[in-house]
């Protein structure tokens, strides 16, 4: 089977990463990204230079509209997506929640929960068997935050990540027999624009690993899940972490 697979927030750190990992292991990659458009064409641009398949797709993966649009472009370019990697996400603002305002808590809840929800259903109405498609795979980006909680950093981010790793509790027992899989990977620490130096610096040594990861160390364990070395898993939650729990 041909592997097409749409990587959103594909322009940088991790799903950069897992682009290059995906063509590097023979996948069409589509690279998603916001507002990084030199960004994911370079991208792109490197991909086929090595003698890859890809695209690269603009849309906010907040807004059903874009998504639609998203999958559509994906599908007429490159053919009918068989992977998803729903790694679109932001921080937000750092510290204590009664800090925060509505505003923020809905521009994080918007890209992180409803943004995962709007590409997982536009991908499982075009993979499902029961709509006429091949089946497919969807990883699902989380953070180990969602059990950590993190108190008087990132309680609305964790929270975020939490309803990230219900969608695939829920979602690989309602379409595991539509032919699709889906699974959760939980990056621990990971150098990337996302965490700040600082953050990166002090935590590293205090980790089991004494240090943080590199975002294909990530891209490895979603390339894996999008496998069909992995066709027997399906719910899980792979945490990447360097050991931390
Ligand atoms: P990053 O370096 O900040 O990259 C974020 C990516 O998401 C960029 O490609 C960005 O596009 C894209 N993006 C943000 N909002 C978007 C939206 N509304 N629509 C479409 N694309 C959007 O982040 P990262 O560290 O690689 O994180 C990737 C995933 O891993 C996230 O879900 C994050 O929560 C998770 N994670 C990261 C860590 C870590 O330590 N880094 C740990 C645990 C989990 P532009 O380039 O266009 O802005």
């Amino acid at each position: 089977m041909k592997r097409i697979t749409l990587i959103t927030g594909g322009s940088r750190g991790i799903g950069a990463a897992t682009a290059k990992l995906s063509a590097k292991a023979g996948h069409a990659v589509a690279v998603n990204y916001i507002t990084n458009a030199d960004k994911a064409e370079a991208l792109v641009g490197a991909i086929r230079n090595a003698g890859g398949i890809a695209m690269s797709v603009q849309a906010d993966t907040g807004d059903e509209a874009q998504v639609e649009r998203m999958f559509d472009a994906v599908t007429t370019e490159l053919g009918p997506i068989s992977g998803l990697v729903n790694n679109a996400g932001v921080h937000g603002p750092r510290g204590r929640l009664e800090d925060l305002t509505n505003d923020e808590i809905q521009a994080v809840l918007r890209t992180n929960v409803l943004g995962c929800f709007l590409c997982a259903r536009a991908a499982v109405k075009r993979m499902s068997t029961k709509h006429g498609g091949s089946g497919g795979v969807i990883v699902n980006v989380s953070s180990g935050s969602a059990h950590l909680g993190a108190p008087n950093d990132g309680i609305l981010y964790a929270a975020s990540k939490g309803a990230v790793n219900s969608l695939t509790i829920g979602l690989s027992q309602e379409v595991a027999r539509d032919g699709i899989r889906v699974n959760t990977v939980a990056p621990g620490l990971t150098e990337t624009d996302m965490p700040s130096k600082e953050a990166l610096e002090q935590m590293g040594p205090q980790l089991p690993s004494g240090r943080v990861g590199q975002p294909e160390e990530i891209g490895e364990a979603i390339i894996w899940l999008l496998s069909d070395a992995a066709s027997y898993v399906n719910g899980a939650n792979l945490r990447v972490s360097g050991g931390r729990i």
